[in-house]
């Protein structure tokens, strides 16, 4: 596997790289789990060479404690990916990512209302931003994301579509064994709270549950999560149910066609968000799991 440190020097690997191969990039901040190494597994179908970047991306922080926080370990990183079979990785500094002159940052469109784009001010701005950079430098012919960040994956839908490409693809989450959808920051978790933290996996469980019992009533639903989530000891910032046919950013009015429930909810203080299609079987969970 080929490591660079510089966007441009992985540029100009990409511009020959893809005279001999598709390339299909999956972009990352790093602390890689399983469920990044998933997507690194599912990109290198039909040949395609697997590129990964790894920057914590400041644009897309709006608390500076948690940006500092952030676990950042390449070295252990670029050998997770070695041993997935990826092709390139890649870093850089936030100059060589967005100009001496700093960034310009990107209007993320209408999927970036509400939800996490409320509680979040700016990041899917930032998130925007970067990825745009991404794809300037990889110019992939496809690129990974995973529904773990749900918004996040109809924001880069977008932006594609404005672009003219890559083609999107998204995967499925990567659970624990109790239903914990897996985060670079689970880590960050206090040993003593860990079991409340699946209260999400379970609350979103519950919604599912009572969607396919007949229950469409979205503020009981809503209800209905926060006081799982509640009893659990976790302080919710939204719990919601949303049509991801039909993006909008307060509860939708109309029928819904694929209804999703979404959960942004703090642990301490540690915020972790997770999400679910409330008519399409469970999500997998790894081995052992209940
Ligand atoms: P991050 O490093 O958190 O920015 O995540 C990089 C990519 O991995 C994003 O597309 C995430 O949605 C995806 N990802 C993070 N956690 C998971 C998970 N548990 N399962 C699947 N994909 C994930």
């Amino acid at each position: 596997m080929i490591c660079f440190d510089n966007p441009e020097a992985a540029q100009a690997w990409c511009k020959a790289s893809r005279q001999k191969h598709p390339l299909a990039l999956v972009p990352t901040m790093g602390a890689l789990h399983q469920g990044h190494l998933r997507l690194v597994r599912e990109a290198q179908a039909d040949g395609h060479h697997v590129i990964v970047s790894i920057f914590v991306n400041p644009l897309q922080f709006d608390d500076l404690a948690d940006l500092e926080r952030y676990p950042r370990r390449f070295d252990q990183d670029a050998a997770l990916l070695e041993a997935e079979g990826a092709t390139m990785v890649f870093t850089g500094s936030a100059g060589q990512f967005f100009g001496n002159g700093g960034p310009t940052l990107r209007d993320p469109g209408p999927a970036a209302e509400g939800l996490e784009g409320e509680h979040r001010l700016g990041h899917f701005a930032g998130v925007a931003t970067i990825v745009e950079r991404l794809f300037h430098f990889t110019r992939p012919n496809r690129a990974f994301f995973g529904e773990k960040d749900y918004q996040q994956t109809l924001v880069i839908r977008e932006l594609a579509t404005q672009l003219g490409y890559p083609t999107i693809i998204t995967v499925p989450t990567v659970r624990e064994a109790d239903g914990l959808a897996m985060s670079s920051r689970n880590a960050q978790i206090p040993i003593d709270r860990r079991d409340d933290a699946s209260a999400i996996y379970r609350a979103l469980i519950g919604a599912q549950t009572a969607w396919r019992n007949g229950n469409t009533d979205l503020a009981d639903l809503s209800q209905q999560m926060h006081d799982s989530l509640n009893a659990s000891g976790l302080m919710v910032e939204y719990a919601e149910v949303r049509d991801g046919a039909n993006w909008s950013a307060k509860r939708p009015t109309s029928a819904i066609r694929e209804p999703r429930g979404l959960i942004a909810a703090q642990i301490g203080n540690l915020r972790l968000i997770d999400n679910m299609a409330l008519l399409s079987p469970p999500s997998e969970l790894s081995e052992g799991s209940p």
